[in-house]
């Protein structure tokens, strides 16, 4: 199917093309597409735009991975096919950050394919294809990890996650940078630093502080993070665009149709004389 460039929704719709032939491909699984579904109804009630607390996370969250030891992104089926290129400049943008294939719907083939597409987006070494170590306690295939990657991290930024994971990390003192838009969900309630935005914009302005954060020749530090305060501040964003939609006039509602269209000048149907 074309899509108009002209269609009011046509990022979103463009957005779920992509993610539709990625699981025809076997790169996604269905349950990815429920996963982003639920994403963008978030989205909307944020207003699709990043909020200031977002923000706040995303500068914090970028000097957290310039100043660990071991920086890991874990990147599911959903990351690769929205945001390959984004994961790669990220890794490009902070020194040692090293990409991690990690996958709750597991395969040796959707590994590979995983790994396929950050490598075609110029990440050049990408971990947990053929996984060498298993995190303790974590029942899913999740529990899959790198010796070299996840399993050593001290800073794991996990985008699209699920709680029990997340929670698995910290049990193992490994600090966690979640990314998910919704505010409520396990992960981002577990997580040490929580990032209430979309995965793509999220990405994107944490290689841009890391960039800026090198250039300020600043040291970058591993300073705390009031997680409690970010959750409460982008609910606060939920309920500020609500009460607005609640109060902006209603869109104009469509001019109400004739039952059947009138018929053009010079058509048969406009004829007084009966064929
Ligand atoms: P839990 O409650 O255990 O954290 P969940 O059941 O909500 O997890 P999943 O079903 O794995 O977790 O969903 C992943 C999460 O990712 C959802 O909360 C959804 O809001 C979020 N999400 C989906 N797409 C995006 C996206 N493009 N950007 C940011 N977040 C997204």
């Amino acid at each position: 199917m074309r899509l108009s460039r002209r269609h009011p929704r046509y990022r979103s719709l463009a957005v779920r093309a992509r993610l539709a032939a990625a699981a025809r491909s076997g790169l996604v699984v269905p349950e990815g597409l429920i996963a982003h579904g639920r994403g963008e109804a978030f989205d909307y009630l944020l207003g699709e735009r990043s909020s200031p607390g977002a923000r706040r996370a995303e500068r914090r969250a970028a000097e957290w991975l310039l100043a660990a030891r071991h920086p890991v992104v874990s990147v599911n089926g959903n990351v690769a096919a929205l945001a390959a290129r984004e994961v790669a400049e990220l890794v490009r943008a902070v020194p040692g950050l090293r990409a991690e294939v990690n996958l709750f719907h597991r395969t040796p083939a959707r590994a590979r394919a995983v790994a396929t597409a950050l490598r075609r987006a110029g990440v050049r070494r990408v971990l947990g294809v053929r996984p060498t170590a298993r995190l303790r306690g974590l029942p899913s295939d999740r529990a899959w990890v790198d010796a070299e990657g996840i399993a050593r991290a001290d800073v794991c930024l996990v985008p699209l996650e699920d709680g029990d994971r997340t929670a698995a990390l910290r049990a193992r003192g490994q600090r966690v940078i979640a990314i998910d838009l919704n505010p409520l969900s396990r992960t981002s309630r577990t997580a040490d630093l929580p990032i209430v935005d979309e995965l793509t914009r999220a990405l994107g302005h944490l290689a841009r502080d890391a960039r800026r954060w090198r250039r300020s020749g600043r040291v970058a530090r591993l300073r705390p993070f009031d997680a409690a305060a970010a959750l409460a501040a982008a609910q606060r964003a939920i309920r500020g665009e609500l009460t607005r939609a609640a109060r902006a006039p209603s869109p104009p509602s469509p001019r109400p149709r004739r039952a059947s269209p009138r018929p053009a000048r010079g058509t048969p149907g406009r004829s007084r004389r009966t064929p």
